[in-house]
């Protein structure tokens, strides 16, 4: 099993080759294979980014609890099993914890996954690898409704302030997104167990030409490094 004791503070975290998150598996192909090749140390400013990141979510996460409590027709729940999909056969295993599921009247569940952001008011639309990662949760609870929800990371007053959100609803479970992204883990795992270095996917793609902004094995990309 893993998960546990995966790192996130300090440096990236600790990996095994075969072990994938639901949260990474839509990333640059090339810049996964170097994450599983080579430990990046995160510097002072990112390390407090990840903090911010985390102690909102979990705000946001605790006052949606306090909602349910006072509202005992809504059953809430945070603390999920992870969703594990396990592939003996190639090698490989994907792991991912969703981070609310909302059971409500008439039989209508939500899931629920939160984003902090530093630029909430550039997001009119849901970001690609995100509808990704709350597709993989839908595939185990394919009949709910799916919803993102950005989280300002430098809330503007209160964070009960709705200006400090975006929420994007009704996203349901797409079978072919789901199989297209198992696809690319089941190949990215065997670049990386064989050492085959992948073609720069977010160089080579518009739409994932910004993932290159915040990558940190930029320099190895750019000399096609091993
Ligand atoms: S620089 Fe861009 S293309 Fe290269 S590994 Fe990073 S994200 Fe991928």
């Amino acid at each position: 099993m893993i998960g546990e004791g995966a790192k996130t503070y300090g440096t990236s975290r600790d990996r095994i080759k075969g072990v994938y998150y639901a949260s990474e598996m839509y990333e640059c192909e090339r810049k996964l294979y170097y994450a599983y090749n080579y430990k990046v140390e995160h510097d002072f400013e990112t390390k407090k980014n990840f903090e911010i990141g985390n102690s909102l979510h979990n705000l946001v996460q605790g006052s949606l609890m306090l909602y349910a409590k006072n509202n005992p027709e809504i059953k809430l729940f945070n603390e999920l099993e992870d969703l594990k999909i396990i592939d003996d056969e190639n090698g490989y295993e994907i792991h991912g914890r969703l981070d609310t599921i909302i059971y409500g009247e008439n039989e209508s569940n939500h899931i629920i996954e939160f984003k902090t952001t530093g630029s909430l008011n550039r997001i009119n639309n849901p970001v690609n690898h995100h509808i990704e990662q709350i597709n993989y949760y839908l595939h185990f609870f394919p009949k709910y409704e799916g919803h993102l929800i950005y989280i300002n990371k430098k809330p503007k007053g209160s964070l009960k302030k709705y200006e400090n959100f975006k929420e994007f609803r009704g996203i349901t479970y797409n079978d072919a997104m789901f199989k297209a992204d198992i696809e690319k883990v089941k190949n990215v795992n065997y670049k990386i167990k064989n050492n085959i270095l992948p073609e720069p996917e977010a160089k080579l793609k518009k739409e994932k030409n910004w993932e290159c902004w915040y990558c940190p094995f930029r320099q190895k990309c750019d000399n096609n490094e091993n």
